[in-house]
């Protein structure tokens, strides 16, 4: 026979089991969220040792190593997380000028990076230089308004990747800023830019219509906004003239935002713009959390890694 000492010890640890375990015993009609976990990074510029400790704004920190044992942490707290990349993985230090790449690509998939997109500097070794390095990386890249046909990275870079997680359906398209004038010509030799939103607006329709995604990402390195020459495509337009996004991660102007910033869209819904500033010393989280009557709510932060 249990004394009451036993049985309110134990139907402590049931009740805990039950909050933890989750959703099972919960009745039907009651609100039940499920949470995705997006974290992001851009414009790393093959910084993979931590900042130098004479740094003066950030001494010491950012590098793979500390941001490893932060996706760790939140990998922790939420098993369903995805790590997106939002292109310029190289150029900037000794590494990449040494390894070409390899040090970089390996690191990231060793991390388990899941999708990335290429930024202008992803070509400075050109074509091959960047083909050379792709059987180092275990994750994605993605690109929808790069057309490869005519080049080397025919068929191995796609347009988007559908991810699910905890049975919700994400989808994540790459768009790239025009090379032009940016990049030397026979590095990105024949690949062809198109118009990033008039691409986005045909990818979205497929990752919503055809894919049925819950969740539409977008990964572009085209740039946060240009306020001296707003004629230039960027996140802030690309936001206010497409209607599926929920979600742009951005890079290329190495911008700092401290949280996402929230903008209309064309059809009046929320979509949310994030880029974490350079070199890996900031890491962009954003979590959305899906409710089972439909309701969709998300929010983020920038962390110090
Ligand atoms: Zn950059």
């Amino acid at each position: 026979m249990q004394n009451r000492r036993e049985f309110i010890q134990q139907s402590a640890a049931a009740a805990a089991f039950v909050g933890l375990g989750g959703l099972s015993l919960q009745s039907c009609n009651r609100v039940e969220t499920k949470r995705i976990t997006i974290l992001h990074t851009n414009d790393v510029h093959s910084q993979i040792d931590p900042l130098p400790v004479s740094n003066k704004r950030y001494p010491g920190l950012g590098g793979f190593a500390r941001r490893a044992s932060v996706i760790h942490q939140v990998r922790q707290q939420n098993p369903n997380t995805l790590l997106l990349d939002a292109g310029d993985i190289f150029q900037g230090t000794p590494y990449f000028n040494y390894y070409g790449g390899e040090l970089e690509f390996k690191l990231m998939s060793k991390l388990e990076y899941d999708i990335a997109t290429l930024g202008n500097h992803d070509f400075d070794n050109g074509i091959e230089g960047f083909l050379a390095q792709l059987p180092h990386a275990t994750f994605d890249f993605v690109s929808a308004n790069y057309d490869f046909k005519n080049t080397a990275l025919d068929g191995l870079v796609k347009p988007y990747k559908v991810i699910v997680k905890d049975g919700i359906k994400i989808g994540v398209f790459g768009l790239g800023v025009a090379l032009e004038g940016l990049v030397k010509k026979d590095l990105y030799k024949e690949t062809k830019y198109l118009d990033p939103i008039e691409i986005a607006q045909q990818t979205t329709k497929t990752l919503k219509e055809q894919e049925q995604c819950d969740l539409v990402i977008c990964l572009s390195h085209i740039g946060y906004e240009y306020k001296n020459n707003p004629e230039i495509v960027s996140d802030i337009k690309l936001a206010k003239a497409t209607q599926d996004i929920d979600l742009i991660i951005g890079g290329h102007t190495h911008t700092l935002l401290p949280k996402p910033t929230v903008m209309q869209n064309a059809a009046g819904k929320e979509v949310l713009i994030n880029q974490c500033g350079k070199s890996g010393v900031y890491m962009g989280q954003v979590d959305f959390y899906f409710n089972n009557d439909g309701s969709k709510t998300a929010e983020g932060r920038s962390i110090l890694v």
